[in-house]
């Protein structure tokens, strides 16, 4: 049984309940369920206004756009993330500007960020990676001397919190300018197939993003491949508000599967584990292992010979893409760590289900095949 379908039939006469009212109702699009999700979001999230939509892509389109930021505005984003993000800033008129990340929790890197801030710079988009927040003291910090927004991606932390240099701790999503979030199915609050929000204290914000998704998204934007912002369904936005609830009880359990991950590991002197942001909770989205980048891809293979799944997030920085560098002209040594980083990062399996048999077999392969090669 897959850990979905596992998660599935714990929740199921919730589940039931919840869409036999949305079946009754038949308001399947702009329903009550879509606006139940919201208030629910802001409750746990501690944000003024949340907007769901169907994509976290759409929501960061209507973030950029409900800021209204001049046409050829310099974003700022890191080179190690999920390509969406910096194709939303292209396809929003702006221009992305990758800045290389941090060696060891690969979040966007606050020093690159800063040289890379001219009187063009509109914002940043500080992407919480595979669990755990970006530095946003630091990001919020330049912001504010430098005049920019930040925008938070939390579609890969949503249930993590971060702790300000006054003691004060948010959630992901609640503590910057604007942010978005991502319920599509490998994130860890995920819908049936898709959905995402917007999430800010700002009304007038939050006002001109939802006027912006009534219209099927901002005029102006030549979404090009993307798809045009569109409603979340009612079937995940009632699915979503059942499982928000227990958003802390898988958090939990994968801080487990960490744990036990990490102690497997402990011996093993040539894979790092994931490193901890101090200010940030992980929710380990992912499980992260750095290796010898000459290792990673036979590390792969062997494991898929041995039937474990593992996955690498993201095998190449954004800056060399394709799109990206002919645009905006890149080359590879232009960001050496997010190239490093992209050639030595393996997600191991992780999930709520997972046993500690499980865990053993996949350290067990990982450990011996590192050592036999290193
Ligand atoms: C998945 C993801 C997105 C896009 O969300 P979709 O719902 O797939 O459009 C954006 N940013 C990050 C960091 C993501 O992981």
């Amino acid at each position: 049984m897959t850990a979905q379908k596992a998660q599935y039939a714990k929740l199921k006469p919730e589940l039931d309940q919840a869409f036999s009212t949305m079946m009754a109702s038949m308001e399947l699009q702009d329903g009550p369920q879509v606006k139940s999700l919201a208030r629910a979001l802001e409750d746990y999230l501690q944000v003024a206004h949340a907007l769901p939509c169907a994509h976290g892509t759409d929501a960061l389109l209507l973030a950029l756009a409900a800021l209204d930021l001049p046409a050829g505005g310099e974003v700022i984003l890191p080179a190690f993330c999920d390509r969406f993000v910096a194709e939303a800033v292209a396809a929003s008129g702006l221009q992305p500007m990758f800045a290389d990340v941090l060696p060891d929790t690969f979040t966007i890197d606050p020093v690159a960020v800063s040289s890379l801030v001219t009187p063009g710079t509109v914002a940043v988009i500080a992407v919480h990676l595979f669990g755990q927040c970006a530095d946003l003291a630091e990001l919020l910090q330049l912001a504010k001397r430098h005049q920019f927004y930040v925008i938070e991606d939390s579609a890969q932390s949503f249930g993590a919190s971060y702790t300000m240099p006054d003691n004060t701790t948010y959630r992901a999503g609640a503590l910057a300018d604007i942010a978005i979030t991502s319920f599509y199915p490998p994130k860890p609050l995920a819908g049936m197939d898709d959905g995402g929000a917007v999430l800010t204290n700002q009304p007038a914000w939050a006002r001109k993003a939802e006027e912006l998704l009534r219209k099927g998204g901002p005029n102006n934007s030549q979404t090009g491949a993307l798809s045009r912002p569109a409603p979340i369904a009612a079937l995940d936005a009632a699915l979503l508000e059942v499982k928000i609830k227990y958003i802390s009880d898988y958090k939990q359990a994968r801080q487990q599967v960490a744990a036990v991950y990490d102690q497997l590991f402990e011996k093993c002197g040539l894979c790092q584990v994931p490193v901890r942001n101090s200010r940030s909770t992980h929710i380990f989205q992912q499980y992260v292992l750095k290796v010898p980048g000459h290792l990673r891809d036979a590390l792969q293979q062997h494991l898929q010979q041995h039937y474990i799944p593992s996955t690498v997030y993201y095998p190449q920085p954004l800056h060399l893409q394709n799109e990206f560098q002919l645009s905006y002209q890149y080359k590879k040594g232009d960001l050496p760590v997010a190239e490093e980083v992209a050639a030595s990062v393996l997600s191991l399996p992780m999930h709520t289900e997972l046993t500690e048999e499980q865990q053993g077999y996949i350290a067990y392969h990982t450990i011996s095949f590192l050592q036999e090669h290193g």
